[in-house]
């Protein structure tokens, strides 16, 4: 855990394929703070749903998944662990099956609430942590010191996910499999957050013409010119 005095929150949202995750984890392990990927923990909800064949249909049934959902989500950025029970399942949340039903569980409403208490309190517990997803900086903390909404073209987010996953599997990814996970999620997304357009009060960092580095160190600049006014 962080310590006391330095007390930032740095709420990141943006779509699939932004960037978000590498960059916010890269921030945070470059600022010594925590983070948080909160969508880690709808996908391994969904993992756990899949699990314990639940009907991804029934809304009361995923609610009820997700009351009893055994997660634990590590907030290390240089150590990212994520399990369910006694199963590590770090890498089975990325799988191809989990991104495609994964929006089922974060447009059920009851499911979500659940997954956004447990979210404030881990950013609560932390006190400096980069927390990114779609909601931070909207509803799970919409107080944070810094918010800021990460964009990037479609044709930008297509690449980099082709590319990540290129990379994890080994294998060329499909074009229609890869919209399908990316721009199709995104639409399926819509309905339970709004992460396109930045709410008042948020910032617009566009990482479309950026290098990794450069969107790192945007992010990071923002947090050491509040560090430094404080
Ligand atoms: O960020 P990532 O692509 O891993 O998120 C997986 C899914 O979790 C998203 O497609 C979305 O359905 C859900 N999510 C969400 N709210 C968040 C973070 C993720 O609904 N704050």
């Amino acid at each position: 855990m962080a310590e006391p005095h330095s007390r930032m929150i740095i709420a990141v949202d943006g779509p699939s394929g932004s960037g978000k995750s590498s960059v916010c984890r890269a921030a945070a392990a470059q600022l010594g703070a925590d983070y948080l990927d909160t969508g880690a923990m709808y996908r391994a909800a969904a993992w756990y749903c899949l699990d314990q064949q639940v009907d991804l249909d029934d809304e009361t049934a995923v609610a009820v998944a997700v009351e009893e959902l055994p997660l634990h989500i590590s907030t290390d950025p240089e150590h990212q662990t994520i399990t369910v029970g006694q199963a590590d399942v770090t890498s089975a949340i990325r799988e191809p099956r989990i991104s495609e039903v994964v929006s089922q569980v974060a447009t059920n409403r009851p499911a979500r609430s659940l997954l956004i208490d447990a979210q404030r309190r881990i950013i609560d517990d932390s006190g400096f942590i980069v927390a990114e997803g779609r909601d931070i900086t909207t509803v799970v903390a919409p107080d944070a010191q810094v918010r800021v909404l990460l964009t990037a073209s479609a044709e930008a987010r297509l690449r980099r996910r082709g590319l990540q996953l290129s990379v994890e599997s080994g294998a060329e990814q499909d074009e229609a499999a890869l919209k399908r996970q990316v721009l199709e999620r995104d639409r399926k997304d819509s309905a339970a957050s709004n992460f396109t357009e930045a709410a008042d009060g948020v910032a617009v960092l566009d990482s479309s013409e950026l290098t990794f580095e450069e969107t790192v160190d945007s992010l990071i600049g923002r947090v050491e010119a509040l560090q430094e006014a404080a």
